[in-house]
């Protein structure tokens, strides 16, 4: 299933931070973006499957959409699991060509960490790097509102400090 938002303009509120591992927002005066701003250059386009599908369908949709993870949403689109490329390669490891028949519970992670649009993108960056995984659901009021890779991050990240380095230079050159 694949949902879009509005993410063009400041319609955004930093969740209260309310489950496990949740990025709640900005903290201590920390410098640099917002996941929203990576949102409204991305735009809010999310891929989501429910847990009564198998495993075929999971690498199908990844293939078609060319992404690498999925988030699994409840009826009320709240994210209660993510499945990537990586769940799927461990589980066919394991299993074989069984897997392929298999609903996704048996290879997703539960309660994924996901984050508030309004949470900082080296806190982000941050977070994939303790937990070894590149893909974090944005969440508000509970519900799916974005997805970002640590291609997203990085990318960001990139822009960011070339942007300090250039602010640098022009101080320095007077
Ligand atoms: P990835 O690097 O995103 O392909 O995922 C590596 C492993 O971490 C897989 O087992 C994923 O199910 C899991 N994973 C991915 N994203 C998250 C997340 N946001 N929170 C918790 N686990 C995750």
């Amino acid at each position: 299933m694949l949902f879009s938002g509005d993410f063009s303009a400041a319609v955004y509120q930093s969740d209260s931070g309310s489950g496990s591992g949740q990025v709640s927002g900005a903290s201590g005066g920390a410098s640099g973006g917002a996941v929203k701003d990576i949102l409204a250059d991305k735009g809010g386009e999310i891929h989501t499957i429910t847990t009564g599908h198998t495993v075929q369908e999971v690498i199908d949709m990844l293939n078609s959409f060319k992404i690498g993870a999925l988030v699994v949403a409840d009826d009320s689109n709240r994210p209660i699991g993510i499945v990537s490329e990586r769940d799927v390669v461990v589980g066919i490891g394991q299993k074989g060509p069984e897997l392929f028949a298999e609903k996704i519970d048996t290879i997703m992670t539960a309660n994924p960490v996901c984050c508030a649009p309004d949470a900082r993108v080296h806190e982000v960056m941050q977070k994939m790097t303790d937990g070894r995984f590149r893909h974090m659901p944005v969440v508000s009021d509970g519900k799916l509102c974005g997805m970002i890779s640590i291609g997203d991050v990085v990318r960001k990240r990139l822009l960011e400090l070339e942007y300090e380095n250039e602010q640098m230079m022009a101080y320095m050159s007077g």
